[in-house]
């Protein structure tokens, strides 16, 4: 489980984060939705300790996460410009993942071979892995990416926007690989994003936030038959 109770971020005078709450079930599939400037990758930021908060907290699985380490907290993530070592093969990329964990937590080099060949199976690109990020394609980069975020074995995955460099075709194609691996899994994600078909479509529930706040964490179903307020009413209706 995941949980975030009344997290606040200021930057001088806007709040990025106005008094966020959110309860996560494990396993869940979580999108965050909201405009641009409405606090999400802030919101990702702060759950995977890259930035700090003024007020409130995190847990994960029961644990305060105050003053954890971004490394120690077991949480993957993806941004949106997933940037992939351009010097390191696939296989290095992802066992780079495997490198950066705590030292007692680090492989050896046979298990870290084996882990990079069983996760690039996981995401379904088990041929690439001499290749250079160069010499694939913009879905396959991403899958590289995710590959690295769960070499950690994390407990959490946090995705920021992840489909943005992709064309709409390759990008439906990713979505509905990422759900199934979700499926597969059962990890507990949570999806960024400012396309609210890609929230619909893949989440069990939705966050909006607008300005900082959640103005409503319900099923996309939900959100089209009860929208709490005009706001949603009106994001969530530009679908069609
Ligand atoms: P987008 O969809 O454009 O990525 P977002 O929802 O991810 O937007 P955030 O990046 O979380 O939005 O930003 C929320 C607010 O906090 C914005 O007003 C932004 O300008 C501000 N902000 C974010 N990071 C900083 C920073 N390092 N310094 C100052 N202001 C910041
Ligand atoms: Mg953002």
């Amino acid at each position: 489980t995941v949980s975030v109770g009344g997290l606040v971020r200021r930057f001088g005078p806007t709040a990025a984060l106005d008094g966020v709450s959110l309860e996560i079930a494990e396993g869940e599939f979580v999108a965050v939705l909201g405009p641009s400037g409405s606090g999400k990758s802030t919101l990702l930021r702060v759950l995977a300790g890259l930035d700090g908060s003024e007020a409130g907290e995190v847990r994960i699985a029961g644990r305060v996460m105050t003053g954890v380490p971004a490394r120690e907290r077991g949480i993957g993530v993806v941004f949106q410009n997933y940037a992939l070592f351009r010097h390191m093969t696939v296989f290095e990329n992802v066992a780079f993942g495997l490198r950066v964990r705590p030292r007692a937590l680090r492989p050896g080099r046979a298990e870290v071979a084996r882990r990079v060949r069983e996760l690039l199976e996981l995401v379904q690109i088990p041929e690439l892995e001499r290749r250079y990020p160069d010499q694939v394609s913009g879905g396959q980069r991403q899958r590289v990416a995710l590959a690295r975020a769960l070499a950690i074995e994390p407990r959490l995955l946090l995705l920021d926007e992840p489909f943005g460099a992709l064309d709409a075709l390759v990008r439906r194609e990713v979505r509905r690989w990422l759900r199934g691996l979700h499926d597969r899994i059962g990890l507990t994600t949570i999806l960024v994003t400012h396309d609210q078909e890609e929230a619909m479509e893949l989440a069990d529930r939705v966050a909006v936030l607008e300005r900082g706040r959640v103005v409503q964490f319900d099923p996309p179903a939900m959100l089209l038959s009860a929208p709490a307020t005009p706001f949603v009413a009106g994001f969530v209706g530009e679908v069609a």
